[in-house]
């Protein structure tokens, strides 16, 4: 066991925070853990003992928060998620316990460096992208609000891949963010749960007449969970991420020699082994492989088990659950926890179907974060029910009843297609269960994550639902932590915010709007560029180091950084480059005023447009970087492995944010809010939060261009449009598309760029062809990006609008949508510790 010797001290408050003991405390650490002095230890040993430092700091306040829950017995959130995209702990963790400073400080009396401590730490990068992070933001919020809540979720071996440039091309290396133990994990063996696969029911009549449901025949495996603190920030409160591990039920009985047992042994050991290996890499995409959902119901069977098996251990009325209990179930990854729960109702408490519908359905809770088809899940019945036989018993009653239900509402209306409604709506239809329709059917709250979403919702996509249930819908726009992406990324401005209006803002995010009586200040601005400045040359510094190009501070700064997809539209970007290249080309008198593309995006590793563009941004950046014609105007750099802790460098040193996704596609974006934080100006389509960004900030503070949402649904639902007509006028676009097939930036391969070509101008089919708009929207874009460059020339204005973004700000915290959620959703009671 790791121990040190502040473990053995009383609790200290975070405003008493003694150096002297701290520091004597890591040196303990490095001496028991590695049988070394400080002068001995390399960097990773440090962080470790750092780590360890400040975790039995954690813990004392971690004891004191469970026990007031405990004491309290408060109604608590379950927050489901399949991804936790937490990146680093130990910065944050410091932060949140107001130590930061004073841990920096001792560590420097000791000749130690915190930032290059914090880099020793591997990102937990148990997500993908904008839904895990969510769920990070949201842990933290309610945290720093005092809201009990655990995060549930798989403590995946491998998250989210590395990825690496070579030639251009993405390559993904696996990420093994464990290697060196985690220092702020706790094991919690004794809170294990079986959880069982496959098989098949039997049916027997107890003493009663009632039916009871066994399954018989399955494999088997160990769910054993780890706690990660959740660090509120100075209230002294500490939740818990509790992420399930996966375990053999039982280790290799080799005495039993049944040829039986010994198959099923060593199928259940290798269940074992692969369920929780990796975290898939698709964002916003269903690939329906087996063992997603297996790892879909290994982590909700033990979760639920667990939240059940809480609540019996204080309470004797199961009827009662959903009055301490809730369940927010991120996207439909985790909505198998429905049947379960019902599962758990009848099989194990012996409730009726009714009962356990009542207690079901008042107890979970379901967010969209999309409407588009490929990211919608629907299982194969016949895979469904083979590896969940009993959970699939369970849907098939849900949807019958659903049926009757809507059979009853709508039989006797004129006009309406009873057929269609069944056909739109039911949870199995054509030879599939559809989670989504499950999720709505069966909880008390259906949300969307941005206003102009949830209208989508209730008014296209999920019209019908709306319908029957117009009092389950709801909207909660997404925010994000001001304490992670200002106060942890960019200390100088958060200083310098903070010594303009106090820092009311970091709990309170809205006080950040007092800024705005600074926003003609010329003083105030100039020193608001000064920052921004030296944030710019510290990202400069990254890309130096990490990517070898050089590139100007000076220049404007616009970044797009996010999953690469096609409707979030880095093509648009990078076409718009190559054209601005070639007007540079051709009039190299042009007034031009120099600029650093920006990009960063993983692909999903099956994604070959998405692979293709990263070759493609590679490409023309080496072309564009390279030519002494154009005299360093236009840089493109393409940071490898964009990921939570390089976005928080990143973000503090933007200008301008790209936020350019196809209008309806981008439920929100959470990326938009980071930037607006930390003052970048947005270029963006109406789409998502971005309408609220500009509705806050006001539309003269950004650059908005392209088709709006309804445009395109318009466009959509009449077959597309015929890109080839842009291609035939448009004397810009056509010049930019050639040179995707004619070796301009690949000349050793000229087709390599060929299905890039074709997405947007399938000569065979018109109707398939550029499904993102890209084309249709250029022209507006390359005139917003010519208002950018027009602004950026007044800096005294620029400084002005990028102030206003900062100042206006105030609603895209996380702790406001996180109120929000308890307000007209979860209705929690805040916990004060004494
Ligand atoms: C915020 C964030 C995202 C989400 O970005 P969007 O622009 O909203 O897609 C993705 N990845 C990381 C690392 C983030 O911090």
């Amino acid at each position: 066991m790791k121990k040190s010797v502040a473990a053995s001290e009383k609790p200290v408050k975070a405003k008493e925070f003694d150096k002297e003991l701290f520091k004597r405390s890591v040196e303990y650490n490095v001496r028991t853990l590695y049988r070394k002095n400080l002068e001995e230890a390399d960097a990773q040993q440090i962080f470790q003992a750092v780590s360890y430092a400040i975790k039995d700091r954690i813990v004392e306040n971690w004891m004191e928060t469970q026990k007031a829950y405990e004491k309290e017995d408060p109604k608590m959130v379950y927050y489901m998620s399949m991804e936790f995209l937490m990146g680093r702990a130990l910065g944050n963790n410091l932060i949140n316990l107001k130590a930061y400073k004073p841990v920096a400080e001792a560590l420097e009396e000791l000749g130690l460096d915190l930032n290059l401590i914090e880099d020793q730490e591997p990102d937990a990068a148990l997500g993908n992208g904008g839904l895990g992070r969510l769920a990070a933001c949201f842990l933290d919020s309610l945290a720093t609000l005092g809201y009990p809540a655990y995060g549930c979720g798989i403590r995946y071996r491998y998250g989210m891949f590395k990825q690496e440039i070579r030639d251009g091309y993405q390559v993904e290396v696996p990420d093994n963010w464990l290697m060196n133990g985690n220092p702020f994990e706790l094991r919690r063996p004794e809170y294990a749960k079986i959880v069982k696969f496959g098989g098949y029911v039997s049916v027997h009549t107890d003493e009663n007449g009632r039916n009871v449901f066994t399954q018989e025949g399955y494999q088997s495996v160990k769910a054993v969970p780890f706690d990660f603190p959740i660090v509120g920030y100075g209230n002294g409160i500490v939740n818990t991420l509790r992420i399930w591990d996966a375990e053999p039920v039982e280790c290799f009985q080799l005495d039993s020699f049944d040829k039986g047992d010994y198959q099923k042994a060593v199928e259940q050991e290798n269940l074992a082994r692969n369920i929780v290996e990796v975290l898939y890499p698709n964002d916003n995409h269903y690939a329906g492989k087996e063992l997603r959902l297996k790892q879909q119901y290994f982590f909700i069977s033990a979760s639920v088990q667990e939240a059940v098996e809480k609540y019996m251990r204080k309470h004797d009325d199961i009827h009662k659950f959903y009055e301490k209990v809730t369940f927010q179930l991120n996207d439909t990854h985790p909505t198998v926890a429905i049947a379960e729960l019902m599962r758990v109702l009848m099989d194990d408490y012996y409730l009726t179907w009714e009962e356990a519908w009542e207690i079901t359905t008042k107890t979970c809770a379901y967010t969209n974060h999309t409407i588009m088809a490929e990211a919608l899940e629907k299982w194969p019945i016949e895979l469904f029910s083979r590896l969940l036989p009993r959970i699939y018993q369970i849907v098939e009653e849900i949807n019958r009843r659903f049926i009757l239900d809507i059979q009853q509402k709508y039989s006797n209306v004129p006009g309406v297609d009873v057929q269609e409604k069944i056909r739109k709506m039911a949870i199995i239809y054509d030879g599939q269960v559809k989670m989504a329709n499950m999720a709505i059917v069966s909880g008390y709250s259906v949300n969307g994550v941005a206003r102009l979403h949830t209208e989508i919702l209730e008014k296209q996509e999920l019209k019908d639902f709306y319908e029957m249930f117009p009092e389950r819908f709801n909207n909660k726009t997404n925010g994000i932590t001001q304490r992670r992406f200002l106060l942890h990324a960019n200390p100088l401005l958060a200083d310098w915010v903070t010594a303009h209006v106090g820092d009311d803002w970091i709990t309170d995010l809205p006080q950040i709007s007092r800024l705005k009586v600074y926003a003609d200040d010329k003083k105030a601005q100039q020193e608001f560029m000064n920052i921004k400045y030296q944030n710019k040359v510290r990202l400069a510094k990254y890309i130096l180091e990490h990517n070898g190009i050089e590139v100007d501070p000076r220049s404007i700064f616009d970044v797009q950084v996010k999953r690469l997809h096609e409707y979030k539209r880095q093509l648009l970007n990078i076409l718009h480059v190559m054209h601005l290249y070639n007007e540079l080309k051709e009039h190299p008198e042009l007034d031009f005023y120099p600029r650093t593309f920006i990009f960063g995006a993983k692909a999903a590793a099956g994604y070959r447009n998405a692979k293709l563009t990263i070759k493609l941004i590679n490409s023309v950046a080496d072309v564009v970087n390279n030519d002494p014609a154009i005299n360093g105007k236009i840089k493109v750099v393409f940071i490898e492995n964009y990921n939570v802790s390089n976005a928080e460098i990143i973000f503090a040193a933007a200008d301008v944010s790209e936020q350019i996704s196809t209008a309806s596609k981008e439920a929100s974006g959470t990326g938009n809010m980071k930037f607006m934080l930390n003052g970048a100006l947005t270029l963006g389509t109406m789409d998502g939060a971005n309408v609220e960004i500009v509705e806050e900030v006001g539309e003269e503070n950004a650059f908005i261009f392209g088709l709006s949402a309804q445009e395109v649904i318009n466009y959509e639902n009449h077959g597309g449009y015929d890109p080839m007509e842009i291609f035939n006028n448009d004397q810009d676009v056509r010049k930019v598309l050639m040179q995707l097939i004619n070796g301009t930036f690949a000349p050793g391969d000229p087709e390599l760029f060929r299905p890039l070509y074709n997405s947007l101008l399938n000569t065979q089919c018109t109707a398939k062809a550029d499904t993102y708009f890209i084309l249709k929207d250029f022209k507006s874009y390359a005139e917003a990006q010519k208002r950018v460059e027009a602004a950026y020339r007044d800096e005294d204005n620029w400084a002005k609008s990028a102030i206003l973004n900062v100042s206006c700000s105030g609603k895209f915290t996380s702790d406001r949508t996180i109120q929000q959620y308890v307000d007209e959703i979860w209705h929690l009671d805040k916990v004060v510790l004494k």
